[in-house]
């Protein structure tokens, strides 16, 4: 055990290539069925491991913009990716997060059996993985700490899906899930019931959780979110908050599906 870069215990990054078992030995004479079939094999670990490298500098540039942008603070929030029907990478837990590098990223399975990387997966695993089993469609999961939206989270109130078009069109109305103990069970247990009918939802005194196609539209609609919070915020210091009429949100869902940043 050694003491990472923010001072926790944890096992260097640089260990894990020599960690890996090394390559079973293939004997096969060129030219043969066998032989073409273990170059494609080949091709196709080689293409899957720069697609995870790839996936993995995303995440890790993805942790970064939402520092940047006040998102999030420290060591807060984590994000993750599905890479397999069966396979998820996600951010590890107790590192800050604008420091993340690609290599960090840890490989977990669907019930959360860590599958690669030499650090331990985000304690708030379970959030994600749940998005996973229930939205099959999802590519990808962010979780952030982003203060006015958060501010809305601790009074307990949603924010209004007919109020911002925009907000219309990426989420709909953002719900809040009761209080649980993040890192537990329980979180996950309270937020299941918003999941099938939205894309994203409060976490009561925490934070916020959204979810999309791919990593770009979950945390597009992070961000959609955060800037919603603060122009409703802004809108009640000044005394009113005009809603959206049936008609003026029926024009808008018909526009669903043809919006660049909607398709799911
Ligand atoms: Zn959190």
């Amino acid at each position: 055990m050694i003491s990472t870069r923010d001072g926790r215990p944890g096992v260097a990054c640089s260990d894990r290539r020599e960690k890996l078992p090394p390559p079973e030995p293939r004997i096969s004479k060129p030219g043969s069925t066998e032989a073409e079939g273990l170059v494609s094999e080949d091709h196709t670990a080689k293409r899957a491991n720069m697609h995870r490298d790839e996936v993995s500098r995303q995440i890790a540039t993805c942790c970064r913009r939402m520092w940047e942008a006040g998102l999030i603070a420290g060591a807060d929030g984590n994000v993750s990716v599905r890479v397999g029907p069966d396979r998820i990478l996600v951010t590890p837990r107790g590192l800050l997060k604008c420091e993340l590098e690609p290599e960090d990223i840890v490989e977990v399975d669907l019930h959360g059996v860590h599958r690669g990387g030499c650090r331990q997966a985000t304690t708030e695993l379970d959030l994600h993985l749940r998005v996973y089993r229930l939205r099959r469609e999802c590519g990808a999961v962010v979780h952030a700490h982003p203060p006015t939206a958060t501010a809305f989270a601790v009074a307990g109130e949603a924010i209004a899906g007919d109020v911002l078009p925009e907000i219309t069109l990426l989420m709909g109305e953002v719900p809040v899930v009761p209080y649980a103990t993040t890192g537990t069970p329980a979180l996950g247990d309270a937020t299941e019931p918003f999941i099938p009918g939205h894309d994203a939802v409060l976490l009561a005194n925490h934070g916020a959780l959204t979810w999309g196609a791919d990593l770009a539209k979950a945390r597009i609609r992070m961000e959609s979110l955060e800037h919603a919070a603060r122009i409703l915020l802004a809108a009640r210091t000044l005394g009113r908050v005009t809603r959206l009429t049936r008609e003026q949100i029926d024009a808008l869902e018909r526009l669903r599906g043809t919006s660049p940043h909607d398709q799911y």
